[in-house]
Parts: C-alpha cells; structure tokens; sequence
C-alpha cells in the first residue's frame, strides 16, 4: 500500500518536471523565434517588422483630444556606406551601424522606438517638446563625427524627418512620409535634413513623373544640344561653342534646370552626359568632313563621373569612334565638383590632360577654392562665373579683377560667361579676359543655326 503510494508520487513528480521543461523549452522558442523575426542581428534593437508591429501599437494609442503630440518619425541613411564595407571591412562597418543605433538612443531617449530598417537605414518614432532643429543638428553633428570607444568615424548621413499630425494613425503612411522628405534631402551636401511638407510631396511626384519618362526620352532622341557660341574677345571672331543639353517634350522646350539635379542625384545624368557628348562628335565629325572647321566645343561633365572608375574610357571610346582629335574637346568641370569629398581630382585631371583633352573650371568663384588648390590643378581655363559679370554693371569689379590677375599669373585662359551687355563685354576686355560667352553675342541655339557661325568664320 505505501509503495503504491511512493511511487505514485515519483510519477507525478516526473510528470511535473516534464511539463516545467516543456514550458521552459516553450518559451525559449519563442523567444528565439521572437528574436528570429524581429530582432536585427547587429545593433540588437528592431528590424523593420518590429518597427511597424510595435509603431502601429503606439498609434493606436494615441487619443484624439490630446491637444498636440510633438511625435515625430525619421529616417537617416549613411552616405556611400558600401564604400566604408569596402574599404573598412564589415567588421568595422558592423561597429559603426551599432554605434549608430546607440548614438540615436542617447539623442532621442531611452522611450523611443528606434529600428534599423535595411542595411544603413535607420527608423526612429520619438517623441520632442523643443525646437526640432536644434536636436536635428545635434544628431547630425553627432553621427557625422561618430564616436565608439576611442576612435572617431567620419560620416555623411542625410535624415527626412516627418512631423506627426493628430489625426495620423497609420504607421506605413506616416514611415512613407519619412522617406519622401528623405529622398528630398538624398544627395544634398548641405542639407543635412529635410521636414515633411505638402511642397516636398509635391515635387516628389513631379519628379517621379520625370523618372517614369527618362528612358523613353533618350531612346526617342528627346534630348537636344543647344550650341552656345564663345568668341575671341579682342578679335571678336569665333572661338568655339559650349554644348547645353534641352529636352524637347511634347512639343515644349524644358530646361536643364528643372531636369538637370534630378537626374545627378539618380545618376541618369552619367548616360545622358555621354549621349550628348556622342551627339558634339558626330556634329564636330560632320563640320569637319562638311565645312572644312574643327571648333572647339566645351561639353559639361557632371561630378558624378567622377565617382566611376572607367568614366574617362567610355568617353574615349566614343572620341576615337568618330575621330574627332581630343584637344577640340574641352571638359567643363565645376568648382564645386572639385571639391568634392572621395575624389582625387588633380589625378582625374591629370589623367584627363593625359589624353589631350581641355579643362576648363567652370562657375569659377562660387566655390571657394584656395588659390593653392587651383594652382595644382591642370587646368587650361578658368570660366567666371555670371554672378561676377553682373557685379560689372553694379560697380562690383574687384572679384573679377582679382580672378583675371590671379588666372594669369598662374598662364590660365579666361573666358566670361553671361555677358550681356557691351559695358560688360568692353570691360571685361580692358583687363585682359581671353574669350566671351553670353547673350550679348549669341544664345544658345539649333545645331543648323549654329553652322551660321561657322560658314561666317
Ligand atoms: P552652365 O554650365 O553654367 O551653363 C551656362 C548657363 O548660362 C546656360 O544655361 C546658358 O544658357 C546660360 N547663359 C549663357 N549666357 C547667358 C547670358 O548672357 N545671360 C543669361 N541669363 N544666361 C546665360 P542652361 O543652358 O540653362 O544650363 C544650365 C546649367 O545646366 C548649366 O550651367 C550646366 O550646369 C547644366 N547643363 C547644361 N547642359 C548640360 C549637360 O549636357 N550636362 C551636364 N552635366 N550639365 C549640363
Ligand atoms: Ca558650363
Ligand atoms: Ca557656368
């Protein structure tokens, strides 16, 4: 009787253990299967899903008679991550995404949800009383000099940044919004972050619209080179011309501003740059074998080039296609472009005199170069910038002086561009500036009217 009892104790003993071990196993699959699904491996806070689970849970319990939020959501990415995987290693490139997410919890607090949503992309919903901007900049200033233990990692980031309405209720709407006004902000150098607004939403979609149209358009040859001629300023005769690219759509001429930074920040800029230059040696080819004149004609190379390895090739390749000679070519490159991080530029140049070709700096001025930088540079001429020529006619001429002095001590040619008036144009000549461009002579125009000017020359 008592071994029956014994036993029967030892039973429900063993019954019990098993049943505590399934439960704990239980939970420990859960709590893997947890981490699994919404823990990112690497900074240890939430993934995407994590983000839009835990972000929806919050929403839903905000009340509508609350009078303002002050919630805010937003998205930050590292500029050329992949190159800091490339160069660094992943190792280190774990260390900086880790660091990151730490960095935005002391900034925003321990209460917000702050997520990694995909490789360098960052996720935060927080909550701020004061004046937005001022913590913006901190963050910025802070990330883009960030430190982990004793090193100090240099980084370009940019950040959209939307504002929460009261009636906002839905966590993929106001994650969208977040990335619009990141995508405003995408590829900007100074704006380091941009605010949500109905602007921002709107030239989202007008330059969607253009995106959707792009290819289309440089399949059916939309793209145009306007010809604007340059002129010898003392002799007044024909020097060359710079190529400036029109898109002609639907039977309206579109300027390059309104295309132009669009397509820099989505790189078509590196296809139709090329495309255009194709179309100036096909046209040089044609001047040549046709009228007997070979000018010289300037084509606008965009910085982002400069980011390619094999850039200079393909314009080779397409130099030596049509046979036209490389010194007839003259590279625009802007001040800005070469002072650009990442980039070596006094090699690119040098590889770019290498194969004969011309180098002129233009909007020369605006950008702040030192005078030794410039010295370095193999340049062959220097473009001031219209901003400057304008300043003739307001009595501004200091700046202009300075440039044309400083261009000649350093066996620069000079050329003025927008200049539109003959003070100008007699000015300018009066202090030694080698060529003229603007309005005052020609504006941009057709290639057939163009070839005008060169059966006159
Ligand atoms: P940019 O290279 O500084 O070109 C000079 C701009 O000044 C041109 O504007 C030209 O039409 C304009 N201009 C010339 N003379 C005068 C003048 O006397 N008065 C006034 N008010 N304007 C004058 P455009 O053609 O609208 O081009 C704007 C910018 O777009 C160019 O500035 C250049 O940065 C860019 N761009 C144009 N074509 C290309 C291209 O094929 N590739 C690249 N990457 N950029 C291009
Ligand atoms: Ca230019
Ligand atoms: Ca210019």
């Amino acid at each position: 009787m008592n071994g029956i009892y014994i036993s029967g104790n030892i039973a429900v003993l063993i019954i019990l253990s098993i049943c505590i071990y399934i439960i704990i196993s239980n939970n420990k699959k859960q709590n893997q299967l947890f981490e699994y699904a919404y823990v990112d491996p690497i900074t240890k806070k939430g993934n995407i899903y994590y983000f839009k689970k835990k972000g929806q849970e919050i929403l839903g319990k905000r009340k509508s008679n609350e009078i303002e939020f002050k919630q805010y959501i937003l998205v930050l990415d590292i500029n050329k991550f992949k190159m800091i995987n490339k160069t660094y290693g992943y190792k280190v490139g774990d260390v900086i995404l880790k660091g990151i997410a730490e960095e935005l919890e002391n900034l925003l607090g321990k209460e917000s949800l702050i997520c990694r949503l995909s490789n360098d992309y960052f996720v935060a919903l927080f909550e701020f009383k004061e004046n937005i901007h001022y913590l913006l900049e901190e963050m910025v200033r802070h990330i883009e000099n960030l430190k982990v233990g004793d090193t100090v990692y240099s980084l370009s980031t940019n950040t959209g940044v939307y504002k929460l309405t009261n009636e906002d209720r839905n966590i993929s709407e106001i994650l969208d919004r977040a990335i619009m006004a990141h995508s405003a902000s995408k590829g900007e150098v100074f704006e380091k972050f941009h605010i949500f607004d109905e602007k921002i939403e709107e030239e989202l979609e007008k330059e969607s619209k253009i995106e959707h149209e792009m290819y289309q358009a440089l399949k059916d040859r939309e793209f145009k080179v306007f010809y604007q001629p340059k002129f010898d300023a003392k002799a007044e005769t024909l020097y060359g011309a710079e190529a400036l690219v029109r898109w002609e759509h639907k039977g309206e001429m579109i300027p390059p501003s309104e295309f132009i930074p669009l397509f820099e920040k989505n790189k078509f800029i590196l296809q139709l740059d090329l495309y255009i230059f194709e179309q100036v040696c096909s046209d040089i080819k044609m001047w040549k074998e046709q009228l007997g004149v070979e000018p010289v004609i300037s084509v606008n190379i965009s910085r982002a080039h400069f980011l390619e390895d094999d850039f200079l090739k393909k314009y080779m390749l397409i130099t030596s296609k049509y046979g036209i000679n490389t010194n007839k070519i003259d590279f625009e490159i802007t001040e800005s472009a070469t002072i650009e991080a990442g980039i070596n530029i006094i090699e690119i140049m040098r590889n770019i005199k290498k194969l004969g070709f011309l180098i002129s700096i233009d909007d020369f001025g605006t950008g702040y170069s030192s005078l030794s930088t410039i010295q370095d540079m193999p340049a062959d001429i220097l473009k001031i910038d219209k901003s400057f020529v304008d300043g003739i006619g307001r009595s501004e001429k200091n700046i202009i002086d300075y440039i044309l002095t400083m261009a000649k001590e350093l066996n620069l040619m000079t050329i003025a561009e927008g200049v539109e008036t003959k003070e100008q144009r007699d000015y300018l000549l009066a202090r030694g500036c080698d060529i003229i461009q603007g309005y005052y002579y020609a504006k941009p125009m057709p290639k057939d009217e163009f070839e005008g000017y060169l059966k006159q020359n």
